[in-house]
């Protein structure tokens, strides 16, 4: 098969970002992934192609040199010489297929007969944060300082108390064994994962003594996490690489932030709106005034309309919260007034008076067509 280009086999272009090298690799590897094509030659032929590419590609450094030379300058040892074997493209690119889900640690089909470096991932977290309206409205950084495991600064990860590591002798380096034993069927091998370095086909004799040869420690770290404006609760923030670090220089777990909504003196959430009660004395609502109301960025003017019923709405458009995500994002939602009014509890002998002379009042009494309208405004809340 001619050596097709870099670019061409993982379909991007020249300038492509590192993001999407990873992004085009990884859809091809899981198009032609073995486990999906057993026994098809071209589907791992394509597999290899896709992997050498990417191995060129992923590094700036080689990139930069085939980019400049071509195949000459990257071919060879460490190169893009090529894989002859797709487990070797499981162990150089291991951590790739375990974030696609076929599992890194003794995964995809094991006991293939394929060496596998087991792949160590790091304590996933999770952290519930409050926020209050403004910090919402308005987006905000944070500083977290988090108990979780950390790199051993003794060894540097490696486990080791001395840096040494030694091939295993167990299984010479290989990281599973062979049993032979009888059945019924004659002799039989089987392999498994070797129990005496867990796949690692290394062993350290002797072990670091702040980690006990884990390469992690509980510790603390600090994290800043970014909060975008409009996020509301129960969303969650991945923050990907951000948990604990990973056992024997492995991948560090990942963090999620779990958004708790702090409750507000002043406002209601509904989706983006911030919904606002107003309430006004008689006569505000009767002669009408104009008010100033709390908006999240501040006060706003209003006018209230002389005999503005209790239930009527007024919208401060763009006063609300910003959509997080999506085609509309940035967009804010409105403040919503809902006006109510309020009646005195007790009054003295001459507002009731007052209130009686009122009553006696044709002004005071709502026509039939007033009846149906507040009416038609009161059902169209239920519809
Ligand atoms: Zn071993
Ligand atoms: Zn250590």
């Amino acid at each position: 098969m001619a050596k097709r280009d870099y670019y061409e086999v993982l379909g991007v272009q020249k300038n492509a970002s590192e993001n999407e090298i990873k992004k085009a690799y990884k859809r091809l590897a899981i198009k032609y992934h073995p486990d999906r094509n057993p026994g098809d030659k071209e589907a791992e032929e394509k597999f290899k192609e896709a992997a050498e590419a990417y191995e060129v590609l992923h590094d700036p450094q080689k990139r930069q040199r085939y980019d400049q030379f071509g195949f000459d300058a990257v071919s060879g040892v460490g190169g893009g010489g090529g894989f002859t074997d797709v487990n070797d493209i499981f162990s150089a690119f291991g951590d790739i297929f375990e974030s696609m889900g076929f599992g890194g640690f003794g995964g995809f089909g094991g006991g293939r007969g394929r060496r596998q470096k087991p792949v160590y991932k790091g304590r996933d977290q999770r952290l519930r944060v409050e926020l209050t309206l403004e910090e919402i409205v308005n987006g905000t950084t944070k500083k977290f300082k988090i108990k979780n495991d950390v790199v051993c600064d003794h060894c540097h990860g490696s486990g080791s108390e001395d840096g040494k590591v030694e091939t295993c002798t167990r299984c010479g380096g290989s990281g599973v064994v062979i049993q032979t034993h009888q059945s019924v069927f004659g002799m039989m091998q089987s392999q498994s994962v070797c129990p005496e370095c867990h796949g690692e086909g290394s062993v350290i004799k002797n072990k670091c003594h702040d980690c006990h040869g884990e390469g992690i420690k509980p510790g603390e770290s600090i994290i800043e996490v970014n909060f975008p404006a409009g996020l509301a609760e129960g969303m969650v923030l991945n923050l990907d690489g951000k948990g604990g670090a990973g056992p024997h220089n492995g991948v560090p777990g990942d963090l999620q932030i779990i958004i708790k909504e702090k409750e507000d003196d002043t406002f209601l959430r509904d989706g983006n709106d911030l919904v606002y009660n107003l309430l006004l004395t008689i006569p505000q609502a009767v002669l009408g005034c104009s008010l100033e109301v709390p908006t999240i960025d501040g006060k706003a003017k209003i006018n209230i309309a002389p005999g503005t019923q209790p239930g009527t709405v007024l919208r401060l458009r763009g006063k609300g919260i910003p959509e997080v995500q999506g085609y509309n994002r940035g967009q804010r939602g409105d403040e919503v007034i809902n006006i109510s009014v309020y009646m005195p509890e007790t009054l003295s002998r001459d507002e009731k008076d007052a209130m009686k002379r009122f009553d006696d009042s044709d002004s005071f009494r709502p026509s039939e067509s007033i009846k149906k309208k507040i009416f038609n405004k009161f059902r169209s809340y239920f519809e």
